[in-house]
């Protein structure tokens, strides 16, 4: 697909992998600049369409860390075809709030959510043959597969998110500002 004046539109993919979706709230949060960017993008895999496999790309944006076998299998299927990989935010980067179970045991945890609650009545470890099998700690992306960029922040603002994309967009080296730089 083209813009209005023919230029190829840059084609990008995103997926949140153990991340809770608030990296891509972020990315909404880019209010109107969201209508400057369909202007030069379009999206394949994406919560904002309903790609379920990721095709060729410009560029991949991953939120979330791995923690289950589907997250590498989703992530290594965008390395594959994205020219250009972003981890973005805290969980994509060193595994963030989900990566705190990596100092407990796995089997523990299990037991501890699903059989030894209160409230819990004949509680089990659910072991449907469709949920991805967990791995025995959450991994940052870049431990899987080589990373292009990293946008820190839990979650990185939605400016930071535009400078990124319309510098790399723009042919620029991706430059974040100290004001664009959040740690929390
Ligand atoms: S970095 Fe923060 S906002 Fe982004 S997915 Fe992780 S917990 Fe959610």
């Amino acid at each position: 697909m083209s813009d209005s004046i023919g230029m190829p539109r840059v084609r990008v993919a995103t997926t949140s992998l153990a991340g809770c979706f608030g990296c891509h709230m972020s990315f909404l949060d880019m209010d109107e600049r969201l209508l400057e960017l369909a202007k030069i993008v379009e999206f394949d895999r994406s919560p904002l369409t309903d790609i379920k496999h990721c095709g060729p790309c410009d560029i991949g944006l991953i939120e979330g860390g791995v923690c289950n076998a589907e997250n590498v299998h989703v992530l290594r299927e965008f390395r594959r075809n994205c020219k250009t990989l972003v981890a973005i935010g805290a969980c994509a980067i060193n595994g963030g709030l989900p990566a705190q179970r990596n100092h407990l045991d796995l089997g523990d945890c299990l037991q501890q959510v699903y059989v030894g609650r209160d409230g819990i009545e004949e509680g089990g470890v659910p072991d449907d043959p469709e949920l991805p099998l967990l791995l025995d700690r959450v991994h940052p992306i870049h431990e899987v597969v080589r990373v292009d960029y990293f946008i820190p922040g839990c979650p990185p603002s939605g400016e930071a998110i535009w400078k990124f994309l319309t510098d790399l967009i723009g042919g620029r080296t991706p430059r974040l500002a100290h004001p664009l730089l959040r740690f929390d």
